[in-house]
């Protein structure tokens, strides 16, 4: 890792007022980096989330154009750091250089894929309502409504996307995109990694005449940094992805400001997959297959992970279950994130055993070999034990699944109903099963944000439909996705003009619809 400073970037200045420092730490070696990162100081904080405020000032005027070309700015800057982004997240994560290739692909995916969205321009939802100055018993006014952006975003970076859900990632992208400057919180799982995207984006705002308080990147490794940003009274809404108890802890310092403001936190799932018997006898060799490789992908580390795993009872469901096992079983760990990613699932699996009616088939246990491992796990239970224990329902962040055995397809359905919220849920079955499949389906979407068929739910497109999100505890914004083009809407707010001259409403708004965007015009969708 070369030219690292190990310094906060605070609107286009270096800064290390922080006296506390942490390095990066290489989970294959267990060795820590040379460079000492600062923690930064409430006085930094507090100097970028001003920055970010006073830009806002400036910036909120920019055109769609010009935010679309900073966008791909960025992208072209995260291309231009070339193998060394690569080399550094691989040594801060060990995730390996084909996931962060298709990482980075990604990430420049969807800031190019946002920045289109803006040259379009329809985003903005623009609803007129023409006066009816005849109405009786009273006239009509003239009422014209669009989305403006938020304000002043604060983002968490995921410690499992380095890249996607990171400095530059998606969250940072829809907020950009929405026209609000980003204090990013980096994740200190991977600092250097965090200052080379700092970098890039420091070289799209000066190519673009952007104002420097458009973007900070604030370093840390304790609870304190991320709860000063996230408490300034000049911050409009935060975006976070990671724990249920850190995102929990953030929506309620949020909800406790003088002026609460909106928390779009992505946290715990454990994504339940429902397997009918059809689909383990028609093809219960290449179903284990599939579901082994999506437990243990990346590691377990994805928020899409498969926890979660129901089936009626049969002898042919215990022989599957007796595949999976094998199979998870003869895997070899992957390397996880972090030591204390490899802590927590080791708490988390001894206390799921430890409720009792929980039996391990494989696994749980810290792996041997080099670097932080997990053994691949099989957990099973019963659907009465896990009806009557919502603590069985606790993410596993790793390469863990929890078989629930249900003896009738009324238990099953019990399951399902007592499930929590979850970013998804998976059905496997067979054509005539659809009956059973259906009812359980209607359930499941009650329940989650994405519904699968006969798939496996690791793996999130970056499309205008995708929805990523999902009831409590998943999410704290049911209402919302924080993948796909449609999450830029958490980072806006609509207002409403009424009887304004055309001259003073915003483009979007005025009568010749110079942008010449998707209107809805007196009910009727028109450019
Ligand atoms: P995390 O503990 O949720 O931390 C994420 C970010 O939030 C970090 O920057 C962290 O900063 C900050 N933070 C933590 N507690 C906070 C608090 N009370 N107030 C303000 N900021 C706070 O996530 P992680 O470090 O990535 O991994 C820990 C666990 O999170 C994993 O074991 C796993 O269970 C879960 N996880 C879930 C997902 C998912 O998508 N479902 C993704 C990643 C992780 P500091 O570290 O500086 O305190």
């Amino acid at each position: 890792m070369t030219n690292l400073t190990g310094f906060n970037f605070i609107a286009g200045t270096s800064s290390a007022q922080g006296s506390t420092t942490f390095a990066s730490f290489n989970p294959r070696t267990r060795t820590a980096g040379d460079v000492q990162f600062h923690n930064a100081t409430a006085e930094e904080i507090d100097r970028a989330v001003t920055a970010a405020a006073e830009a806002f000032e400036i910036t909120r005027d920019y055109s769609t154009a010009k935010r679309a070309d900073f966008l791909d700015a960025v992208a072209t800057e995260i291309e231009a750091l070339g193998d060394e982004l690569l080399q550094t997240a691989d040594w801060e994560t060990a995730l390996g250089l084909p996931r962060l290739t298709g990482e980075r692909g990604r990430t420049t995916g969807q800031l190019r894929a946002f920045a289109n969205l803006l040259r379009e321009g329809s985003y903005v939802g623009a609803i007129i309502d023409t006066a009816l100055p005849d109405r009786q018993p009273a006239p009509r006014p003239d009422i014209r409504r669009m989305l403006l952006p938020i304000g002043v975003v604060g983002v968490f970076s995921a410690s499992n996307f380095p890249f996607a859900f990171a400095v530059c990632g998606g969250d940072t992208a829809s907020a950009w995109a929405a026209g609000c400057p980003v204090v990013v919180k980096g994740h200190p799982g991977h600092p250097a990694t965090s200052e080379l995207f700092a970098g890039a984006v420091h070289k799209a705002i000066e190519k673009c005449g952007f104002p420097t308080g458009w973007f900070s990147l604030i370093q840390g490794n304790t609870v304190e940094v991320g709860q000063t940003l996230v408490r300034h009274p000049k911050l409009d809404a935060v975006g976070f992805t990671g724990s249920l108890r850190a995102g929990r802890a953030i929506y309620d310092t949020a909800a406790k400001r003088e002026r609460p403001i909106p928390v779009y936190a992505e946290m715990g799932s454990i994504n339940p997959v429902v397997i009918l018997p059809g689909a383990v006898s028609a093809r219960a060799e290449s179903l284990a297959e599939g579901l082994v490789g999506s437990v243990t992908l990346g590691a377990g580390q994805f928020c899409t992970n498969p926890g979660l795993i129901l089936m009626l009872k049969s002898a042919e469901t215990e022989a599957f279950i007796g595949l999976v096992r094998d199979k998870m079983a003869a895997r070899e760990p992957g390397v996880l994130l972090n030591e204390q990613i490899g802590s927590g699932l080791e708490k988390a699996v001894s206390a799921t055993l430890g409720r009792g009616r929980v039996e391990k088939l494989t696994g749980g246990e810290v792996a041997s070999g080099e670097g932080c491992r997990y053994t691949n796990t099989v957990l099973q239970t019963t659907s009465a034990a896990f009806i009557a224990d919502s603590a069985l329902q606790t993410e596993h962040f790793g390469p863990v699944t929890l078989f629930v055995m249900c003896d009738s397809t009324a238990d099953l359905e019990a399951a399902v109903q007592a499930l929590h919220g979850n970013l998804t849920a998976t059905i496997h079955a067979e054509n005539n099963e659809l009956e059973t499949a259906g009812k359980i389906f209607n359930l499941l979407r009650e329940k989650v944000g994405r519904l699968l068929w006969n798939g496996f739910p690791t793996g999130v497109e970056v499309v205008y439909s995708m929805q990523h999100g999902g009831p409590y505890p998943a999410t704290t914004a049911p209402a919302t996705t924080s993948v796909g083009m449609t999450a830029i809407q958490r980072f806006l707010r609509p207002v409403a003009f009424q009887n304004m001259p055309d001259a003073l409403m915003p483009p979007a708004l005025q009568n010749a619809n110079p942008l010449g965007i998707w209107r809805i015009v007196d009910g009727e969708t028109t450019k």
